[in-house]
């Protein structure tokens, strides 16, 4: 009995230098969260990726982007079913759970990409709140979609794979009219204020929360990471220039969500990275090959008209 007592003193002296308590990451250090939480500039002390030289978001510079004529229109298959899928507040975001069953062809990628949930990036009130920005400008909240390669089978495994996570992101900007096509994830978060609650979001579509697919043929892509620990490098990003319009009601209720300690889940996005030499290409190559042929035929042509006969 005294020497389990003793064992058991010896072993809680040593248990904090065995597996030393890694404090929770968070999006500001001088937020205080019940324990301490390391910042996104310290989130690299937990996770090493944090800080490796292809990190998202980023800013992308539309002059510095170039074209590529591979990055096709995407094929949305299945975005239009229906389903049920938990939508939780995890504490640093909101996310939904989407069975196995959407997944995106098309758009350069190798194989189909299966979807595994979303999840948003939002400010303060409808102010500033997305992850990327295009020439500096912040929209108010970011959609991420996250697909897997269809060869893999958990979303662990997949992030082992340089290229095995392909990430949808979808900016929104501000309407003056509701998004009607909202209301049930509008609806659903007044029942997930808290850290760890959750719901299940009945009946909805993919192909609901997006913009029509006849406006998604203008993207951006490049490399990159997971924007939260651990900061995984791999994923292929694809950042959609169409927003979704929301009006400033719906934006404002994300700020409604409280983070473990209770205060406004506000700010949930990471500063840009460096993009340490990476490369951002855009979709759009064929439509501007198409209109230089169009040119092409309109200058023969009235040169053609010209000619004297
Ligand atoms: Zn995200």
């Amino acid at each position: 009995m005294i020497l389990f007592h003793v064992w058991s003193i010896l072993l809680n002296m040593w248990l904090p230098y065995v597996s030393p308590v890694v404090p929770d990451w968070c999006y500001q250090s001088q937020h205080t969260c019940a324990t301490p939480c390391n910042g996104p500039e310290k989130w690299y002390h937990a996770n090493k990726d944090c800080e490796g030289r292809a990190q998202s978001p980023i800013n992308i510079v539309h002059r510095k982007t170039l074209t590529d004529e591979r990055l096709t229109p995407f094929q949305f298959r299945k975005y239009q079913d229906s389903f049920s899928g938990l939508i939780k507040n995890n504490g640093h975001s909101v996310q939904v759970n989407v069975p196995h069953q959407p997944y995106v062809i098309g758009g350069d990628l190798e194989k189909p990409y299966k979807v595994v949930q979303f999840h948003l990036h939002w400010g303060k009130n409808g102010g500033p709140g997305s992850e990327h920005t295009i020439d500096g400008e912040q929209y108010p909240m970011e959609l991420h979609i996250v697909h897997m390669n269809e060869e893999h089978s958990t979303l662990e495994d997949a992030l082992k794979d340089p290229i095995g996570v392909a990430v949808l992101g979808f900016f929104y900007e501000e309407s003056l009219s509701a998004n009607r096509k909202y209301d049930p994830v509008v609806r659903a978060l007044q029942r997930i204020m808290m850290t760890g609650a959750n719901t299940t979001l009945v009946s909805v579509s993919l192909e609901q929360l997006i913009p029509p697919q006849q406006n998604l043929s203008n993207y951006y892509r490049y490399k990159g990471s997971l924007t939260t620990p651990g900061c995984t490098e791999s994923v292929i990003w694809t950042v959609f220039e169409k927003p979704i319009p929301l009006s400033r009601d719906q934006l404002r209720v994300f700020s409604d969500l409280q983070f473990k300690d209770g205060k406004p889940m506000v700010g949930t996005f990471r500063p840009v990275q460096p993009l340490n030499g990476r490369v951002v290409y855009r979709s759009g190559g064929a439509v501007v090959v198409a209109s230089t042929a169009i040119l092409l035929a309109s200058v023969t042509m009235a040169m053609g008209l010209s000619q004297p006969d």
